[in-house]
């Protein structure tokens, strides 16, 4: 089953932050998010025992409870030397109170406990999974993780859970002490996003582009600003090359010599800020197309 613009989509969820977040993230492609809370949907218990399992079950009550497609997340930390351990428990380990100084100090004592306090530190991943589930029953399920290891005591302000323990890969800094932007670049979120993003709503873009009476300037730019992966670069390098198929008399830069001459100039001139590498590329990418 596929998704297609105009389509409602339930975020089974009764967070307000969360459905806003996926709001941001598939209005361009035409998509409107509702809220299992507006709808006075109830909440399921989360009896499985996997990410995926509760997920699913999440995201097929809300769509059996609407008549409409759905999408759940689930998400948690995960300690190599706990066997995995908090998991799924994640926020229960931080009490009624959600209490994540308790939590934190939780899994420190448990690591402390197998004599897990290794060189380098513990390995950990944080990961996040989708679920989209539809009436008829059909679900999809999407995944994104990111590697690292654990420090004691807690660094950092920023964040929430616990990232002010968890260092990812290739950093010194945990996420409590990065900024919000810097941490969500990359994050097991954007990634599971990022997946269902390449295989629910892109093709929604590039049938846009192949139909559209003119270039539609504003839904490429809504596609570059929103990218995060090599994956969906990629998709982006195939949707302008629709684009040029379809609109090759618009494009400013006509020749090879000139689209690259202004690509060049892009890539110096483009602000250079914390977004990740493969956005900035697709941004040089689009702004070389229309470039005078
Ligand atoms: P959920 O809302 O059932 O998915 O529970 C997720 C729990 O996992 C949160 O309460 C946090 O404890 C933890 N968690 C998930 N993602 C993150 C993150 O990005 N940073 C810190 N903790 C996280």
């Amino acid at each position: 089953m596929q998704l297609s613009r105009g389509m409602k989509l339930v975020v089974a969820s009764h967070n307000p932050g969360k459905v806003w977040e996926i709001n941001q993230l598939i209005q361009p492609y035409g998509l409107d998010a509702v809220s299992a809370g507006e709808l006075g949907l109830a909440e399921p218990e989360e009896t499985e025992t996997t990410f995926a399992g509760n997920a699913q079950l999440k995201a097929v009550a809300a769509a059996h409870g609407s008549g409409l497609p759905a999408l759940a997340d689930d998400s948690g930390l995960e300690v190599a030397c706990l066997d995995g351990a908090p998991g799924i428990y994640s926020a229960r380990w931080a009490g009624p109170g959600k209490d994540f100084g308790l939590a934190m100090h939780t899994v420190a004592g448990e690591i402390t406990a197998r004599n897990g306090w290794i060189e380098g530190g513990p390995r950990a991943n944080f990961i996040s999974v989708l679920c989209l589930a539809w009436p008829n029953g059909d679900v999809k399920i999407f995944e994104g993780k990111v590697f690292g290891h654990l420090v004691w005591p807690p660094r950092g302000g920023n964040g929430f859970g616990y990232d002010p323990m968890f260092v990812p890969d290739g950093e010194t800094r945990t996420y409590g002490e990065m900024e919000p932007a810097e941490k969500y670049a990359n994050s097991h979120r954007t990634r599971a996003f990022a997946a269902f993003k390449v295989a629910m709503l892109d093709h929604l873009t590039t049938e846009a582009v192949n139909t559209g009476p003119g270039r539609d300037l504003a839904a490429l730019s809504a596609a570059a600003a929103s990218l995060s992966t090599r994956a969906e670069a990629a998709t982006f390098v195939d949707r302008l090359k629709a684009d040029l198929v379809a609109h090759r008399g618009e494009w400013k830069a006509e020749t090879l010599d000139t689209f690259l001459e202004a690509l060049g100039w892009q890539l110096a001139n483009l602000p250079a800020n914390d977004e990740p590498a493969w956005r900035l590329l697709a941004k040089a990418l689009l702004a070389a197309s229309d470039h005078d």
